[in-house]
């Protein structure tokens, strides 16, 4: 899979990308990361990315001239029905759609080439989405400056789902929400530190057991907390 990240502030990624699982994906080809700078694809002599916003207000909002060029570059057009297959253009935004482990596990197994958008300020000139955009993602509840972290969280959640990413010893099937639950507890050495002791089952080698107490605490843990996932409230999970 190749990923191009559009941002006004490429220093954000300089070392994000080079830890653990996702170090080891780029290593190994499995992924190809870059980083563009939309303020390069401004063409005005101060290199302009943000401008005041129609219809008066605070802050300011991001000028579609240089994204639409940032785009044509990396993706060839900026006809939206003429992109590759297997291409989506993602806006990072409060205002889309909550991002789940089943959209993670979707974009990994489809998708070959991720274009995210990072706005800033009060957003983006909405001709944008308008245009350019296949899906606008929001990373939850909330509003954070900037979509840059948000794209590290996407990146990161989709690259360790791309086959051969996590290596053969680790799995995402037991992780929290893959089966709709959330994961089970872990403990490792010492057996007990300043009087906590892990639970005998663990410690006893009998895989059935261990099997069943790992199902029944990731099923205790989801009903006091995430019940809606129990409830099939996260349809889109
Ligand atoms: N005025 C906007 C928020 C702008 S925050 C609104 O209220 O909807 C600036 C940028 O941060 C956004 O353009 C978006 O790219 C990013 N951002 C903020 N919160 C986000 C979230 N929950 N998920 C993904 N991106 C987010």
């Amino acid at each position: 899979m190749k990923i191009d990240v559009l941002t006004i502030f490429p220093e954000f990624f300089e070392k994000v990308f080079d830890f653990g699982i996702i170090r080891r994906a780029k290593l190994a080809g499995i992924v190809e990361i870059n980083v563009h700078d939309i303020r390069e694809f401004a063409t005005d002599k101060h290199k302009m990315v943000d401008d005041r916003p129609f219809g008066g207000g605070d802050g300011m909002v991001m000028k579609p001239e240089p994204i639409f060029a940032a785009i044509e570059a990396v993706v060839g057009t900026s006809e939206r029905d003429n992109y590759p297959a297997g291409t989506s253009v993602v806006m990072l935004s409060p205002q889309g759609r909550p991002f789940k482990q089943a959209a993670a596990k979707e974009i990994a197994g489809e998708l070959t080439h991720l274009v995210l958008i990072c706005g800033r300020y009060e957003g983006v000139d909405e001709r944008v989405n308008d245009a350019l955009v296949n899906a606008e993602i929001s990373i939850g509840d909330y509003v954070i400056s900037g979509g840059e972290p948000a794209a590290v969280v996407v990146v990161d959640s989709i690259v360790r789902l791309l086959p051969g990413a996590l290596g053969s010893d680790t799995s995402a099937e037991n992780d929290s929400f893959s089966d709709g639950l959330l994961d089970c507890p872990h403990y490792t050495r010492p057996a007990e530190f300043r009087g906590m002791k892990v639970p005998d089952v663990l410690l006893n080698g009998n895989h059935a057991e261990i099997e069943k107490w790992r199902a029944s605490k990731a099923l205790e843990k989801t009903r006091s907390i995430r019940e809606d996932l129990l409830k099939g409230e996260n349809g889109d999970m």
